[in-house]
C-alpha cells in the first residue's frame, strides 16, 4: 500500500498538489479550517476560493502566466480544468465565475476516492510524516507558530514590502554609475541614480503626491507600525530632508569625476543573471499607475521596464532560498514541502502550480524515484530557480515574468519583442512535453 500524505490548506496549491498525489495512488488527508473559522477575505464554504479579483489573468502564450497555465493543464492541472470550466468572457484575460470555480474543484476533490477532506485547524505538524503545508498567505497563527518552529522564526515572514523591479537594460547608464557605498566590497554591486536639488524637488512633490493603491485589508493599518518596511511615500511624507537621511542618503556616492550629488538613488541586484534590479528602500503603496510615473523621474530610470511594482500587504511567506530545495522540499527534513503563495510565489495562478510540482515530487520522494527539477527555460522552472536562487536577503514574492525564464540563444534574441516572448513560450511548452516524456507523467 501506497503511503498516506497530509496536506495541510485546501486553497488553489494545496488543492492541486491534492489532486495529483491522489491521481498517483496515494491516500491524500486534505486539512482546511475554513469551514470552522474564516478568515478576513473568505466568503465560501468550497476549496480553492479566489479571495480577491475573479481572474487568472493573460490567456496569451506571449504572456509568461499564458504560458505558466499552459505548462500547468499539460501537467493535469485541477485548476486550468476548472477555470476553463467556469470561464467567462475577459477579452484577453482568463477571467472565472469564482463560485462555479470553487465548487468544480471542491467537488472533484470530495468525490475522489484517495482524499479526504478534514475540516480542522491544523496546529501541529509532525516532522516524521508526509506533509505538504500550503496554508497560504493568510495562515492560521497557531500554524504560524508551527511553521516558524520547523523554518526557524527569523525565516518566516509576515508581510510583503516589496520594493519595484527593473530590468537592468532598461537603465540610462549615461546618467547612472556602478559604485557601492564608500566604494565597500571588491565588486560594484549597485547602480546609482544621481539627483541635483531641482530635480529631487520634482520627485518628493510628485513622490508625496501620488495616488495610494486601496488598502488589500483592513489589517494592513498593522503596517503603519512595522517601521523596517515603511513606505517610500510615507516616509517622504515625514518630511522634506527624511529621505536624504534614509534610502535617498548621497554620503560615499560621489559621481564618477568626484563631485557631490543632492540625492541618489540605489538599485540592488535582484537575481543571479544580474539582469533585475531592485529599488533600494523603495517598499511602496501607491498605485502601480503612480510607480511607473513617479519613478519614471528618477534620473536614469525615464525608461525603466518594471517586471514588478512594489506592493504592501499581509502575507505569511518563508526564505524560500534558505529553505527549499528545486523540489519544493524543505532542505533539512525530506518529509516536508511547501507549496504556494507561502514559498515566495505570488498570485492564483503561480501558487496553483507549484503545488502541482510539490504533489508529484512528494509522490517522487516516497517511492523513491528521482524527483523532477524543472529546467529554467520553462516559466514554473523558472519561477521555482528564482525562489531557490535568488538572495536570501530580503526576499520577497515574485510572479510570473519573461526576466525569470532562461535568455534564449543569442540568434532569437534579436527579433520582435512579441516574437521573442513566443519563442520563449514555444521553448518552454517543447520541454515541459520533454519532462512529462521522460518521467510518463500522463500527458493532457
Ligand atoms: C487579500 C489577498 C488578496 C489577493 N488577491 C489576489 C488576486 O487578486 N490575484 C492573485 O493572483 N493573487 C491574489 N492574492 C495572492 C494569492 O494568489 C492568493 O492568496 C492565493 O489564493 C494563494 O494560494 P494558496 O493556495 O497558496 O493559498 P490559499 O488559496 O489562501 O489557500 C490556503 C488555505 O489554507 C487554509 N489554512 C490556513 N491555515 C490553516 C490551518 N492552520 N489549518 C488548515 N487549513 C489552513 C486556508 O483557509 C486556505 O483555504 C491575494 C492574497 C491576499 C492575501
Amino acid at each position: 500500500m501506497k503511503n498516506k500524505v497530509n496536506i495541510i490548506g485546501a486553497g488553489l496549491a494545496g488543492c492541486e498538489a491534492a489532486y495529483q498525489l491522489a491521481n498517483l495512488g496515494f491516500q491524500v488527508d486534505l486539512y482546511e479550517v475554513k469551514r470552522i473559522k474564516k478568515n478576513e477575505v473568505q466568503n465560501l464554504d468550497s476549496l480553492a476560493e479566489l479571495v480577491c479579483s475573479n481572474s487568472l489573468r493573460s490567456k496569451e502564450l506571449s504572456n509568461a502566466v499564458g504560458t505558466l497555465k499552459e505548462e500547468m493543464r499539460l501537467l493535469g492541472s485541477l485548476v486550468i480544468e476548472a477555470a476553463e470550466h467556469a470561464k467567462i468572457p475577459a477579452g484577453g484575460s482568463l477571467a472565472v465565475d469564482r463560485e462555479i470555480f470553487s465548487n468544480f474543484i471542491t467537488e472533484k476533490i470530495a468525490n475522489h476516492q484517495n482524499i479526504t477532506v478534514i475540516d480542522q485547524e491544523v496546529t501541529t505538524i509532525n516532522k516524521n510524516y508526509p506533509t505538504i503545508i500550503a496554508s497560504g498567505p493568510l495562515t492560521t497563527e497557531k500554524l504560524q507558530k508551527e511553521i516558524q518552529k520547523i523554518v526557524g522564526e527569523e525565516y518566516f515572514y509576515f508581510f510583503d514590502a516589496v520594493a519595484p523591479i527593473v530590468k537592468k537594460d532598461s537603465i540610462n547608464m549615461e546618467k547612472a554609475f556602478k559604485k557601492n557605498r564608500y566604494e565597500k566590497g571588491d565588486t560594484e554591486d549597485y547602480i546609482n541614480c544621481p539627483m541635483n536639488k531641482s530635480q529631487y524637488d520634482e520627485f518628493y512633490k510628485e513622490l508625496t503626491g501620488a495616488k495610494l493603491a486601496e488598502a488589500h485589508l483592513e489589517n494592513d493599518k498593522k503596517l503603519k507600525y512595522f517601521e523596517g518596511c515603511m513606505p517610500i511615500e510615507a516616509m517622504a511624507k515625514r518630511g522634506y530632508q527624511t529621505m536624504l537621511f534614509g534610502p535617498l542618503k548621497p554620503a560615499g556616492l560621489r559621481n564618477l569625476d568626484g563631485s557631490d550629488n543632492f540625492a541618489v538613488v540605489q538599485l540592488r541586484p535582484d537575481n543571479a543573471a544580474d539582469d533585475l534590479y531592485n529599488l533600494v528602500g523603495f517598499q511602496t503603496n501607491l498605485q502601480w499607475s503612480e510607480q511607473k510615473r513617479v519613478f519614471q523621474l528618477i534620473p536614469g530610470l525615464e525608461n525603466a521596464e518594471f517586471v514588478r511594482f512594489g506592493v504592501m500587504h499581509l502575507n505569511n511567506f518563508i526564505n524560500a532560498p534558505l529553505i527549499l530545495n528545486h523540489f519544493m522540499q524543505t532542505k533539512k527534513n525530506s518529509n516536508i514541502f511547501f507549496a504556494g503563495q507561502i514559498t515566495g510565489v505570488e498570485g492564483y495562478v503561480e501558487s496553483a502550480a507549484t503545488g502541482i510540482l510539490a504533489g508529484i515530487n512528494m509522490a517522487k520522494h516516497l517511492e523513491n524515484a528521482q524527483m523532477i527539477k524543472l529546467p529554467s527555460t520553462t516559466v514554473l522552472g523558472g519561477l521555482i530557480n528564482y525562489i531557490n536562487t535568488t538572495s536570501s536577503h530580503n526576499f520577497q514574492p515574485m510572479k510570473a515574468n519573461w526576466s525569470i525564464v532562461a535568455d534564449l540563444p543569442v540568434e532569437e534574441m534579436k527579433v520582435k519583442k512579441i516574437d521573442k516572448k513566443l519563442s520563449y513560450s514555444k521553448r518552454a511548452l517543447q520541454e515541459i512535453n520533454k519532462i512529462i516524456d521522460y518521467f510518463q507523467l500522463k500527458k493532457n
